[in-house]
Formats: structure tokens, sequence, C-alpha cells
């Protein structure tokens, strides 16, 4: 996994053209069945996918924290919502609240997380696969597919099935 992992911005690379093609297709004219598709492809990488032994975005990427998220963790933690933020988050260059610093505090060296009942809703739905109207989130998969070893296998999978 570790090489898999090393090698994988490197493969993004190689396929960004490629995808970003693929993806402004995509937008113009998305298939009635995507979000079927997108569900099935999603539940195929991750039926064969241990997060547990990469936990790549965990270590390298964090996610946003809504106020439902900050309120939620800092009453398990019995912080006041604005001790939970001066401990772990900071405000981005969109205004959201994120990690102060990766790998993420709550990440275990075992990759457990910590809070896992309880963790953001962004970490519940990374990296967004099986996203209703997956053409909207295009540009953010970009990225995540330098991040994450499934979604890059998602995304080839999706261009060989999708014919634009
Ligand atoms: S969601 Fe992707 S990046 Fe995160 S642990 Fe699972 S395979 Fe790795
Ligand atoms: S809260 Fe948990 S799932 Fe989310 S980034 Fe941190 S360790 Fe990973």
């Amino acid at each position: 996994m570790q090489k898999l992992l090393a090698d994988l911005p490197n493969k993004a690379k190689k396929k960004k053209a490629e995808n970003k093609k693929f993806f402004s297709k995509l937008k113009r004219r998305p298939p009635k069945d995507l979000d079927y598709v997108m569900q099935e492809l999603h539940e195929e990488a991750f039926s064969q996918t241990d997060c547990l032994t990469c936990a790549n975005c965990c270590k390298t990427t964090g996610p946003l924290f809504t106020q439902a998220d900050i309120g939620r963790i800092a009453k398990h933690f019995r912080m006041k919502p604005s001790k939970f933020i001066d401990a772990y988050l900071r405000v981005d260059e969109d205004q959201d609240y994120v990690l102060q610093q990766v790998p993420c505090a709550f990440l275990g060296a075992d990759n457990y997380c910590s809070i896992y009942d309880i963790r953001p809703k962004a970490c519940r739905e990374y990296p967004h696969t099986d996203r209703k109207k997956f053409h909207q989130i295009t540009d953010l998969t970009l990225k995540n597919v330098a991040i994450c070893p499934a979604a890059y296998d998602i995304v080839e999978k999706m261009k060989k099935r999708i014919d634009l």
C-alpha cells in the first residue's frame, strides 16, 4: 500500500488531461443513469479496499468541519465548541473550519479514527464517489484521485464504462 500511495500523485498527474477532458464532457451531458453507475462503481471499489491499510485521506488532507460536526465532537470531549476550535481547527481561505494540521489529531497509529462514530460528515462521505449528481463535483474529484487509490480506480473505470 505504501508504494501505491507514493506513486499515486504521479499516476494522477499523468491522467490529469484525460480526466479533465472526460469530466468536461460529463458535465455537459451527464448520462441519465449516472447516480446508479457511480453507486455501483463506488461499492465495487470499496468492497476491494481496506481503508485501514491506507488512511491517506486522514494523513494528508483534512475534512471541513460544519457547525454540527463541531458541536457533536466538542460535546463528546465535554468541551465548549470555542475551546474545541481553538485546540484543533483553523479557518481556511474559503472561510471553512479545517484541521490545524495533518495527519488528523484523531487518527491513531493503527489507522483507526478515535472519533469514528461521531466523525465529521465530510469524513463519512469521502471520497464522495457515491454522491448524487457526481458531475457537479468533478473538480474536487480531480484532486482526490491523487490522494485516494479507490477514487483513482473509480475514475478509471468510469471512463471505460461511460461512453460520452
Ligand atoms: S477513503 Fe481513500 S484515501 Fe481514505 S483511507 Fe479509504 S482508500 Fe484511503
Ligand atoms: S476525524 Fe477521523 S476519519 Fe476524519 S480525518 Fe480525522 S481520523 Fe480521519
